[in-house]
C-alpha cells in the first residue's frame, strides 16, 4: 500500500486559516481600541450567543470550568447537596460541583447511547439532591424536555454542562435554555473555539445572569464594594472578538461535521462496532465521533500505523481517577462508564477533514475487521 498522509485528529490551524484576515482584524481592532477587560466587544458577543442559543442573557466567562461553577454558586448550590452527574463524563463536570462544596452523585448511561435519561436519574434523588447536571456528550443532546419535567416534578434544578453541544438541539429548540443555567466551553477545540480560554453561562433567568457576573467580578457590581467572596473569571476581549467571528460560521461548520459523521455511519455500518445513534428528536453536532470495540486497543494501534490519529474520550473514568478516590467507588462500581473507557475511540473529525481523508479513515477501519 502507497504511503498514506496522516489524518489528523482535528486540525485547528485550517480553521484560524480560513478565517484569518477576519480574525486579524477583530484582534487588531481590540488591541487598537484601548479596552482590554469587559466593554463593546465582550457584550456583543454576549448579545450574539444568546440570540444563537435562544437565550435571554449571557454573560463571558474565564472557561467552561468556571461557568459550571459559577452556575452551581448563582443557584446557591454548596456543602451538604447532592448534584446528579453522569458517570461517563470528562472530569470538570464533577469537578465544578466538588469546588462549590457539594457531592457529585453519579448516574449511569445506558449501554449504547452516551448521555443519562431522565427515568434513570430518579432513583438516585435523596432529599439533600439540589440539581442535575446533564452533559450533552460529543455534541449528542440529552433529551432536556424529559430531564426538565423530571427536575420539576422533584423540585431541583437544572444545570447543563453545554461544553461540547454549541448548536446541539431537542426538537429543533437549541441548547441554552431548556435548564435553569447552561454552562458553555470555547476551549480552542470545541465546535465554537476560541483561540485561547473562554467560557459563559446562558440563561432565561435575569437574577442568575446577574449573580453569574458578580461572582466572576470579585462578588462586586459597584466597583471597590464587593458584596460576595467571588473570583476573577471574565472573557477577554480579544477572545470575545475572535468568537464572535466564529460563531458567523458554526452552523456551516457543525454541517460538515455531520456530512462527515453521515459519511462514517455508512460505510462503517456493517462493521462488528457500535456506532453512535441519534435519536429522531435530536440535532447532533458531533463534537467527536465514537464508536465502541472490544478490540479498541488494537484497533487504535493499527489506524496510527495507517497514519490516523484517534482519541480516547475519556480513557479513565471521573471515579477511578486519583482526584475522587476519597469517594470509594472501586472499579466496578460504575461499570458502564468503565466500558466505556475500555471501548471508546474517537475518530477524526472536524470542518476541515477532507473527503480523501474521511475515505482514508474508512478504509483502515474496514481493512482491520476484514483483514
Ligand atoms: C471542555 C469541557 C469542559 C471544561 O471546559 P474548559 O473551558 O476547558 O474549562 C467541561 N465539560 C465538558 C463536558 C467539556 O468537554
Amino acid at each position: 500500500m502507497d504511503k498514506m498522509s496522516l489524518v489528523p485528529f482535528l486540525n485547528l490551524k485550517a480553521a484560524y486559516q480560513e478565517l484569518s484576515n477576519e480574525i486579524d482584524a477583530a484582534v487588531s481592532r481590540v488591541c487598537g481600541s484601548g479596552w482590554y477587560i469587559g466593554g463593546p466587544e465582550v457584550e456583543q458577543f454576549e448579545r450574539s450567543f444568546a440570540n444563537y442559543t435562544h437565550s435571554r442573557f449571557c454573560v463571558g466567562v474565564a472557561n467552561g470550568l468556571d461557568a459550571l461553577t459559577l452556575g452551581l454558586r448563582a443557584l446557591e448550590i454548596g456543602v451538604g447537596d447532592e448534584v446528579l452527574v453522569p458517570s461517563n463524563t470528562y472530569i470538570a463536570t464533577w469537578l465544578a460541583v466538588s469546588a462549590v462544596g457539594a457531592t457529585p452523585v453519579p448516574v449511569e448511561p445506558k449501554l449504547g447511547s452516551f448521555n443519562i435519561e431522565a427515568a434513570d436519574m430518579a432513583a438516585y434523588i435523596t432529599p439533600r439532591t439540589k440539581a442535575v447536571l446533564p452533559v450533552h456528550l460529543y455534541g449528542m443532546p440529552v433529551d432536556m424536555d424529559a430531564v426538565c419535567v423530571m427536575a420539576k416534578a422533584h423540585d431541583i434544578y437544572v444545570i447543563e454542562d453545554g461544553a461540547q453541544a454549541h448548536g446541539a438541539k431537542v426538537r429543533g429548540k437549541p441548547i441554552g435554555t431548556h435548564g435553569d443555567v447552561v454552562a458553555w466551553s470555547f476551549y480552542p477545540g470545541k465546535n465554537l473555539g476560541a483561540l485561547g480560554d473562554g467560557g459563559a453561562i446562558t440563561t432565561n433567568d435575569e437574577e442568575i445572569a446577574d449573580r453569574v457576573r458578580k461572582l466572576g467580578n470579585y462578588g462586586s457590581s459597584i466597583k471597590y464594594y464587593n458584596d460576595e467572596r467571588g473570583a476573577n473569571s471574565r472573557l477577554d476581549p480579544i477572545q470575545a472578538a475572535i468568537l464572535a467571528v466564529k460563531l458567523k460560521y458554526l452552523d456551516q461548520w457543525n454541517q460538515r461535521r455531520k456530512e462527515v459523521a453521515n459519511i462514517y455511519v455508512s460505510a462503517m455500518a456493517d462493521l462488528p462496532i457500535q456506532l453512535p445513534r441519534t435519536p429522531a428528536w435530536a440535532d447532533a453536532i458531533w463534537h467527536v465521533f465514537v464508536i465502541r470495540s472490544s478490540a479498541r486497543n488494537a484497533l487504535q494501534e493499527h489506524l496510527r500505523r495507517d497514519g490516523v490519529q484517534t482519541l480516547i474520550h475519556y480513557p479513565l473514568p471521573p471515579h477511578l481517577q486519583r482526584a475522587y478516590r476519597d469517594l470509594n467507588l472501586e472499579k466496578g462500581r460504575l461499570p458502564i462508564a468503565e466500558i466505556y473507557a475500555e471501548q471508546s475511540l474517537s475518530m477524526p473529525i472536524g470542518p476541515h477533514l477532507t473527503l480523501a481523508e474521511v475515505g482514508q479513515v474508512t478504509e483502515s477501519v474496514t481493512r482491520f475487521f476484514r483483514q
